[in-house]
């Protein structure tokens, strides 16, 4: 790499801003990260307690072929990098009024329990509801890859049918299915238990059990932090400077350019173009200096998703406990899910987390001790209980920890992905702000999951005009 390759900082080594760093390395930029953690790998990254792994925040990766496309786009292949291990029962939900819905890798053996326990129309309908999806998600898939466009890109596509499914809220999808509200719950679980009303939705969440049946739903061995991990050691290969534990603080702006950025430490860094990785908001807001004002006033209004509170927990737990089981308790309680990784990974043997949802203004208000109190009386349940003996509660994270510890925008994962939020376009990868500001993560991208925020780190790459810098420069 020639000295005079144009310099590219990454702000933030997320998923998102990793898959960017690598994908500008490929294209022959000289690339810094600068990390804030002394860990790399942002929500997505774990850690280890007694020698046994933890995830700290996913757990479920629900789109293989979205990670696979963007490990191939990076010039790698997943498999070489993380096992992924297939689950064969996907999820339980638990409640307290109504029969447990299992949900299995197979179709058959998932339509059986719903006919066993709700009836042979509800099976039917869930054959139905699966048929559809599966269909409509072949058609729309190939647009979470690609930069959004908005009703440009469906009318240019051909797609005018779909884009009427899009206009729909995943509530209204459910509720058209015809099946029972214990199961309509259930196919929403992912909503209930990120703490959002099913009608606030976005309609591609309905896609999920025909993932799940199609492409399946998997785990990997040693943690979903490998893949975080898999990333980095990649953008060090490829010549990706990384520097951990550096916080940014300014990004500098000049008119239409940034011109760099300046960290914690009072470094100055020139740069070419900058990416940030930093939390969408966070990046308006508190980053960029001058900001924008009315960006500022744009994103300001967003609703906000808190992380929850999580207890990560060591037990001794029957073979028997599923992967995930999810308790909706009713009565106004959100959802709860207890992630039993040991099921299906015997390197993670006895080791549990029990997270449930917070409201971000309720979390914001209840502060620290509300939040703490809100997890003791989540680990006093008994309803995760069965099966698990010689309880140990080795970490925890409430809101205003996992903002601090991931400098959250007021300890918040991003903006809700709210159906109205996702219909707008999101968070643009290529800032209104200046020329050469570029954006990358779960706020760019139509959902949170970790492939999502790997394809956006992509897709911010792609956005990004190699001709604005000169070739020569480039190679
Ligand atoms: C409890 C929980 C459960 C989840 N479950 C799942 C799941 O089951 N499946 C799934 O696919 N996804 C899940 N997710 C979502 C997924 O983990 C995240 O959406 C994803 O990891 C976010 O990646 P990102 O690149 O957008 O940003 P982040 O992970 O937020 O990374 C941003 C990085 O930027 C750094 N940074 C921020 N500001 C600065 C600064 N000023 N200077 C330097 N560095 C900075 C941060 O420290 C961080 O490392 C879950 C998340 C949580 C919290």
């Amino acid at each position: 790499m020639s000295p005079s390759n144009p310099h590219a900082i990454v702000v933030g080594a997320g998923v998102g801003g990793l898959a960017a760093a690598i994908a500008l390395r490929r294209r022959g930029f000289a690339v810094t990260v600068l990390e804030a953690r002394d860990v790399p790998g942002g929500l997505a990254g774990g850690f280890d307690v007694d020698g046994r792994s933890h995830d700290g925040g996913p757990y479920i990766l629900l789109d293989r072929p979205g990670l696979e496309w963007a490990f191939e786009r990076l010039g790698e292949k997943l498999s070489d990098h993380v096992e992924l291990l297939a689950l064969d029962e996907v999820y339980r939900v638990r409640r307290p009024d109504a029969p447990d819905v299992i949900v299995h890798r197979d179709l058959d053996r998932t339509a059986d329990g719903l006919r066993a326990s709700f009836g042979a129309r509800e099976a039917d309908r869930y054959r139905d509801f699966v048929r559809r999806m599966t269909r409509i998600h072949a058609r729309l898939a190939p647009l979470q890859r690609a930069p959004f466009e908005g009703a440009r890109g469906l009318l240019r596509r051909g797609l005018i049918r779909e884009s009427a499914f899009l206009l729909r809220g995943l509530g209204a999808h459910l509720r058209a299915t015809g099946l029972s509200e214990p199961v309509r719950d259930a196919l929403g679980i992912w909503t209930h238990i990120a703490g959002q009303p099913l009608a606030e939705a976005p309609a591609p969440l309905a896609f999920v059990p025909a993932l799940v049946h199609g492409h399946g739903a998997y785990t990997v061995r040693g943690g979903i932090r490998r893949i975080a991990e898999a990333l980095h050691r990649v953008a060090l290969a490829a010549g990706v400077d990384c520097r951990l534990a550096t916080n940014v603080v300014r990004i500098v702006r000049d008119g239409r350019r940034v011109l760099g950025v300046e960290t914690a430490a009072g470094d100055r860094m020139p740069a070419a173009l900058v990416v940030s990785n930093a939390p969408g908001i966070a990046t308006y807001a508190r980053l960029l200096d001058p900001p924008v004002e009315a960006l500022v006033r744009a994103t300001a209004d967003l609703p906000l998703q808190s992380p929850g509170v999580a207890a990560y927990l060591h037990a001794d737990v029957r073979a028997d406990v599923p992967f995930l089981s999810f308790w909706l308790p009713g009565g106004g309680e959100k959802c709860r899910v207890l992630v039993h990784a040991g099921a299906v990974d015997e390197t993670r043997r006895g080791t549990l987390r029990l997270v449930s949802p917070t409201d971000h203004a309720w979390a914001e208000r209840a502060a620290r001790d509300g939040q703490g109190a809100q997890l003791d009386r989540l680990l006093a349940e008994p309803w995760w209980r069965d099966g698990v003996a010689d309880v140990h509660v080795v970490a925890t994270r409430v809101p205003v920890e996992w903002g601090a510890s991931f400098h959250l925008w007021r300890d918040s994962m991003n903006p809700t992905m709210t159906a109205a939020f996702m219909r707008r376009g999101r968070l643009a990868h290529r800032s209104p702000a200046a020329d050469n500001l570029y954006l990358c993560g779960s706020a760019t991208h139509p959902g949170q999951w970790v492939s999502f925020c790997a394809i956006s780190g992509i897709l911010a790459g792609d956005r990004i005009d190699p001709s604005n810098y000169s070739t020569s420069q480039l190679f």
